[in-house]
């Protein structure tokens, strides 16, 4: 059984498990390295312009979670670009510029680039190329948005990553107890520590690294959230004092999901 979003009743899944089963889905052998799935390339004004890759597949089943149904159906969408074909488009992308939108967000200047939607690290081979050829490109920085699963449970992902000098990763904190990671990821809730591992396996590799955790109080008690700074911060505490906070967002894959679980905020 392959989860797609959380229901009531849904039994907790190991999220390292469905990261293997997702990376099944979402790449293959190329005769340029590991391929992974993209549904598309653009520019967008967050960070100051970046340009995206959106690309496909998760190994967490947040229910306030925005990307698209690429998360839940996988195997539906997106096409296999190798890591110098997806490394070309973010060029692209960011030669062109914002498109839309604001007048004044056409003159942005893009040169960071990020991978988005979906579990960037899920893929790893594919990911290490991409950051390699980033790495001599006119690109300034690479933002990694990780859920920080795989991070926190193999170290050796973290040494990796800190060859790279352009990179700096958000690593998303879903939860401050295993409960919480439960209900709001679906994912069995030892697992709810392995974003903190993350950021401390980081550290230790000196990697520049951010937490960032979605504590909107409609679904996040005062306690828990202090229990989430206060683990941080006895990682270090430039990590809690530099916390970034999200609330949820009404987008439609959000409020979908957000239906499934049962949930009304
Ligand atoms: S980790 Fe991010 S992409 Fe994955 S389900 Fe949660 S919010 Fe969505």
């Amino acid at each position: 059984m392959y989860p797609r979003y959380i229901e009531p009743g849904f039994k907790p899944y190991n999220p390292v498990e469905l990261a293997f089963k997702t990376e099944k889905i979402v790449t293959r052998e190329g005769e340029e390295g590991q391929k992974r799935k993209y549904t598309d390339f653009y520019s967008v004004p967050v960070y100051s312009g970046i340009a995206t890759g959106y690309a496909v597949g998760c190994c967490l089943r947040c229910f306030y979670c925005w990307s698209g149904f690429s998360r839940d159906f996988p195997e539906k969408y997106g096409e296999f670009y190798s890591p110098r074909a997806a490394f070309v488009n973010l060029v692209k992308a960011a030669r062109e510029g914002i498109k839309y939108g604001k007048p004044y967000w056409r003159l942005l200047v893009i040169n960071k680039a990020r991978i988005s939607g979906c579990e960037p690290t899920i893929g790893r081979r594919h990911l290490l190329k991409l950051l390699e050829y980033v790495e001599t490109s006119d690109f300034k920085l690479f933002i990694l948005e990780t859920n920080g699963i795989l991070i926190g449970w193999d170290k050796t992902y973290a040494k990796e990553i800190s060859k790279f000098s352009k990179v700096h990763v958000r690593v998303s904190i879903k939860a401050g107890t295993p409960e919480g990671f439960t209900w709001r990821t679906g994912a069995l809730g030892k697992f709810y520590d392995f974003p903190f591992k993350a950021l401390k396996h980081l550290l230790d590799y000196g990697v520049s690294c951010h937490a960032a955790a979605m504590t909107d109080p409609r679904i996040m008690s005062r306690e828990e959230r202090a229990k989430i700074l206060e683990e941080l911060a006895e990682i270090d505490k430039t990590l809690a004092a530099g916390l970034e906070e999200e609330v949820i967002d009404p987008y439609k894959t959000t409020i979908f999901r957000l239906k499934k679980a049962g949930m009304k905020l």
